[in-house]
């Protein structure tokens, strides 16, 4: 493969999104390079209908050279001092902060996320990973075990070698960091496999972390997931597999974890319900279905409270403040810092969300509410906006009250009996996020009892935090992130060693 474009040792903090993006299109990142691909898939750029550069369409030759690096890179990355280790990610966050603006921006032009609401603040909390992650290191600790006078007996923890992270596009960054932080504070190399349609920003941030990381501890290639993705999850050389997705896909890449006996941890989907009882503080819970629905995101998150049961003693003045308050959101130019809510991420989601809908406006009675103004032809292209959406008096088992849609689109129903509730709440296969808005200590310790699901809030709907677990039941997924736990549990293996004196 031809090298293009040595990584330099100067910091980036001059370069524009444009800079970044003409040093990353077209591009892998395999042992410090930034190298051409195969062929090439169109990224767009949403609000504009248009493409905004090539990425590679990365196959086996490109996971090859990939995962050989990574391989090549791990015995030295593996026996660096464990806090070395720490303070290179802490360094590299810091230069990601200073590089943030034009990260930020390249990312919302190709996600279609606003910057205001949603860009800005995905790279301070990528930032904020590599630092907590890299901080944890003196954390890789084993531990003595009581035995026999005649015995010492101990514990380590070892890195398990080569990590594939595979990521989605709806928070690149975030997701990213929250598989490779722990990861390489452990010890491992990895190779990401950056989502198709959102790469660049992810792309820069790896060139940045090898400006501090040895050569091969970080690589990102770009393809496609039935082949580029396949290709890593079947390769050899990989000894761990870290998947956040669909659920289709995870179930594939599972099963290629199966073959090979390699451990797989799965982020997948949900159907988050969010339950406001009649001694909630209305005002508090409107905010939180807003926050929680993630309509800053046009709704595009797994943990998007999209299934809201509201008492019926509150559900008028509910859905009445709700309208009014998404009716202010401003819908438009991601890059715009007025904007509040940008684009779906292409042709095929839009039409995905807008079948749900159609199947939800099928069912007799049911009311839909498109709330907000869509933008007007001229600085973007109306395609891929959509108005927050609300569904009303919709039957439990239309596909849109039951299936994820991953889209603006939330299904709100009126509840009187708590056990009915609940019950409504947990009859789902996803078991993601669940949230319950109450005055009542007792029904608040009550219901995160009995909800199933791995993130349970009370009168908040906070989203993914380095110290707090994250991880679903059911079929959102098999493991937990964020936290030192997981950074033990999803990247080290336990040694035990016992010494006859
Ligand atoms: P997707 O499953 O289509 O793709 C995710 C990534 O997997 C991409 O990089 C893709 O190229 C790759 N991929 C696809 N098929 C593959 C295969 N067979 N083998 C290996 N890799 C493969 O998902 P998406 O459309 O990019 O993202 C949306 C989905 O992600 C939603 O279902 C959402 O709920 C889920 N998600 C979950 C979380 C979480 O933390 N639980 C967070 C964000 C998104």
């Amino acid at each position: 493969m031809e090298t293009s474009d040595i990584i330099p040792s100067r910091p980036f903090d001059d370069l524009s999104a444009e800079d970044w993006l003409a040093r990353v299109a077209d591009r892998n990142l395999i042992d410090g390079d930034l190298t051409p691909g195969p062929a090439t898939l169109d990224v767009m750029e949403p609000a504009q209908m248009r493409r905004l550069a090539g990425t590679p369409a990365s196959g086996e030759d490109e996971v090859a050279a990939a995962v050989g690096a990574a391989r090549a890179a791990l015995p030295h990355w593996a026996t660096t001092n464990a806090r070395q280790r720490g303070r290179l990610l802490a360094k590299a966050a810091r230069e990601i902060t200073a590089c943030s603006e034009a990260i930020a921006r390249l990312l919302a032009r190709e996600t279609g996320k606003a910057l205001a609401t949603e860009c800005r603040g995905e790279l301070a909390v990528a930032a904020d990973l590599l630092e907590f992650y890299g901080g944890l290191a003196p954390e890789l600790k084993g531990e003595t075990v009581p035995f026999d006078p005649s015995v010492f007996a101990t514990t380590t923890r070892e890195p398990l070698g080569v990590v594939a992270a595979i990521v989605p596009w709806n928070v690149p960054l975030v997701l990213t960091m929250l598989k490779i932080a722990p990861a390489l504070v452990a010890g491992n190399t990895v190779v990401v496999k950056a989502s198709e349609e959102a790469p660049f920003a992810t792309l820069a941030c790896a060139v940045i972390l090898n400006r501090f990381l040895p050569a091969g501890v970080v690589n990102v290639i770009v393809g496609e997931g039935p082949s580029c993705g396949t290709a890593l999850t079947a390769h050899p050389d990989v000894a761990k597999i870290t998947f956040t997705g669909s659920e289709a896909a995870g179930r594939k890449v599972y099963g290629e974890g199966a073959k090979r006996i390699v451990p797989v941890s799965l982020e997948l989907g949900g159907k988050s319900p969010m339950i406001v009882c009649g001694d909630a503080e209305l005002d508090r819970a409107v905010a939180g279905a807003i926050a929680g629905m993630r309509f800053t995101r046009q709704g595009q998150s797994c943990t998007a409270a999209s299934r809201i049961y509201v008492h019926a003693s509150l559900y008028d003045a509910f859905v009445s403040d709700l309208c009014g308050r998404l009716e202010t959101l401003r819908i438009g130019d991601p890059l715009d810092e007025a904007t509040d809510v940008g684009t779906i991420i292409n042709t095929r989601q839009k039409a995905t969300i807008e079948r749900y809908v159609k199947l939800a406006e099928a069912s007799p009675g049911a009311r839909i509410l498109r709330l907000g103004t869509l933008p007007e032809p001229g600085p973007v292209a109306p395609d891929l906006f959509m108005q927050p959406t609300l569904i009303l008096d919709l039957p439990a088992d239309n596909p849109a009250a039951c299936e994820e849609i991953f889209g603006p689109v939330c299904v709100i129903s009126k509840w009187d009996d708590y056990e009915e509730v609940l019950a409504a709440a947990n009859a789902s296969p996803y078991g993601l996020a669940a949230t319950v808005w109450t005055d009542s200590l007792s029904t608040a310790l009550d219901a995160t009892r009995r909800l199933n699901a791995g993130y349970v809030q009370v009168n908040q709907n906070l989203t993914i935090q380095p110290n707090l677990s994250y991880g679903g039941f059911g079929v959102s997924g098999l493991g937990k992130e964020a936290t030192l736990e997981a950074m033990l549990e999803n990247f080290t293996r336990k040694k035990t060693i016992v010494f006859a004196m």
